[in-house]
C-alpha cells in the first residue's frame, strides 16, 4: 500500500509542521492548566485552509483526501495538543458527518464557519446508562410538524463548553434503526447545559439536558434507518483521535531521547546502557507500527471512511503505543519525570483518556475478535427462552 504524499500534499504538511513548530509550540505545555481554545491558532488554521482539510471546496474546505486530514492532526498535536484538540472536531469529527451525510443546506450553513475556525462544533452520543452500549441510547427525538422535538440527557460531551452547536445522537424510532442525529444550537429553548466538569487530561466536558428542545427539522441530519453511516463517520474520528494520540506521543519521546542523551550516571550517557537503548527501541517501533496501521485503516476506506474493523484496530495500537511511549518516557527521566513541573505527566494524562474515549479499548477489542472469528460476538444476555420459563 503506497502512503508516500504527492509533491503539493507534501509541501502543505510541512507548512502545517512549520505553523505548528514555530507558533504553537511555544507555550504548549503551559497551556495545558486551563486547556481553553486558542482562538488565535484557530483562525490562522482556518485562513491557511487547514481545517477544512478534507471538506468539500464549495463549503470552504481544501477538499483533499482523508489521509491528509489525519496527517495533519498528527502534526498539530506534535505542536501543541491543546490547540489539536479543538481542530479535532474539525478535521474529522461532526464536520465529517455533515459533509457527507448533511442536506445542501446544512452544509452550506455549518461547513463555511467551521472551515474558517469561527465556530465548534460538540458530538455526543453517550448517556448516563448508555456508554459503551450505545444503541441502548434514549434521548427521543419526535418529529412534529416543521419541528423535531428532543427529551433526554447526555453525559461526557467533551467540548460543550466552548461549542456553538452539538451534533446529538438520538432516537427516532425503536432499534438501531431508528438512532439518527440532529444539530442543536447553543441557545435552542429546552436546551441546557451542566456546570463544567474535566476529564484527567485537563479537557472540558459537560452534560446535555433535553428538556422539550425545539430543533428545526431543517437541521435534522439523519432520521434514522442509516446508522452504518453514522457509525462510519465515527470510524473517522476514531482515526482522528489515533492520529491525535501519536502526535503527543511523539513529543515524550524527543524529550525522552534528548534527556537520556544529556543525562549523564555513571560517567556515561544514559544512551550507553542497553537497557536504555532498549527503550528507545521499542517506543520506536510501537510508534510506527501504530502509525502504520493507522495511515492503512484511511487510505484503503471506502469515500475515504475507514472501516469499523480497521478504524478499531488502529485506534487500540495508537492509543496503546502512545500510554506506553508517553509512560516510558517518564520512566526514563526518572525522578524529573515524576514532577508534576515536567510535561511529561500530562502527555501521559492526555494518552490515557484515549484508550476510553472513541468506545472503550476493551468493547473495540471485542468487536475485532468477531470479525476474527467470523459472527458478531453478541455482548448482549440472550432473551430467555419462553418453553423453558418457570410457569
Ligand atoms: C476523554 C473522553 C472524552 C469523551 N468525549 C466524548 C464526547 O465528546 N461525546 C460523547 O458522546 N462521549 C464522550 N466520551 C464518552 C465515551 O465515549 C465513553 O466513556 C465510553 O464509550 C465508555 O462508556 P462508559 O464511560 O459509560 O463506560 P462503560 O460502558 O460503563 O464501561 C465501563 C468498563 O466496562 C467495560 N465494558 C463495558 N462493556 C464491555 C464489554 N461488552 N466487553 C468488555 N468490556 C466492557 C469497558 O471497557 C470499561 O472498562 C468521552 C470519554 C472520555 C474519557
Amino acid at each position: 500500500m503506497d502512503f508516500r504524499l504527492g509533491d503539493e500534499e507534501a509541501e502543505i504538511l510541512e507548512m502545517v509542521r512549520k505553523v505548528g513548530q514555530e507558533r504553537f509550540r511555544p507555550g504548549a505545555f503551559e497551556r495545558r492548566h486551563d486547556f481553553e481554545p486558542p482562538e488565535d491558532h484557530l483562525r490562522l488554521l482556518g485562513d491557511l485552509g487547514v481545517l477544512g482539510m478534507s471538506l468539500p471546496e464549495e463549503y470552504g474546505g481544501a477538499g483533499r483526501r482523508e489521509l491528509d486530514a489525519v496527517l495533519t492532526i498528527e502534526e498539530l498535536a506534535y505542536a501543541c495538543p491543546v490547540t489539536a484538540n479543538f481542530a479535532l472536531l474539525t478535521l474529522t469529527g461532526p464536520a465529517s458527518l455533515i459533509a457527507k451525510s448533511g442536506s445542501d443546506e446544512q452544509k452550506a450553513r455549518y461547513l463555511p464557519p467551521l472551515c474558517d475556525g469561527s465556530a465548534r462544533f460538540a458530538i455526543s452520543m453517550t448517556e448516563p446508562e448508555a456508554g459503551s452500549a450505545l444503541t441502548d441510547l434514549k434521548t427521543r427525538a419526535e418529529i412534529r410538524g416543521d419541528e423535531c422535538i428532543l427529551n433526554g440527557q447526555k453525559i461526557f460531551c467533551s467540548g460543550a463548553p466552548h461549542a456553538h452547536h452539538f451534533l446529538v445522537f438520538a432516537r427516532f424510532g425503536p432499534g438501531t434503526d431508528g438512532i439518527g442525529a440532529v444539530i442543536v444550537h447553543r441557545d435552542t429553548p429546552g436546551f441546557t447545559l451542566s456546570a463544567v466538569h474535566r476529564h484527567f487530561s485537563g479537557e472540558a466536558w459537560c452534560e446535555l439536558f433535553f428538556d422539550d428542545a425545539i430543533v428545526p427539522l431543517s437541521d435534522v441530519v439523519i432520521a434514522g434507518g442509516q446508522f452504518r453511516q453514522l457509525m462510519a463517520a465515527f470510524s473517522l474520528e476514531r482515526c482522528g483521535a489515533a492520529a491525535y494520540v501519536l502526535g503527543v506521543a511523539q513529543i515524550a519521546f524527543d524529550l525522552a531521547k534528548e534527556y537520556v542523551e544529556d543525562r549523564h550516571q555513571f560517567g556515561r550517557p544514559l544512551t550507553d546502557f542497553q537497557f536504555v537503548q532498549r527503550n528507545l527501541a521499542d517506543m520506536y517501533i510501537v510508534l510506527e507500527s501504530a502509525r502504520l496501521l493507522l495511515y492503512r485503516a484511511i487510505v484503503r476506506g471506502d469515500d475515504g471512511l475507514p472501516s469499523r474493523l480497521d478504524s478499531s484496530a488502529a485506534k487500540i495500537a495508537a492509543t496503546d503505543a502512545a500510554c506506553f511511549v508517553t509512560d516510558t518516557a517518564m520512566q526514563l527521566h526518572g525522578g524529573t519525570g515524576m514532577s508534576m513541573e515536567m510535561p511529561l505527566e500530562w502527555l501521559y494524562r492526555v494518552a490515557r483518556v484515549y484508550q476510553v474515549a472513541g468506545g472503550t479499548n476493551d468493547v473495540l477489542r471485542s468487536g475485532l475478535a468477531g470479525a476474527i472469528v467470523g459472527r458478531g460476538l453478541s455482548q448482549r444476555l440472550a432473551k430467555p427462552d419462553r418453553a423453558l420459563a418457570p410457569k
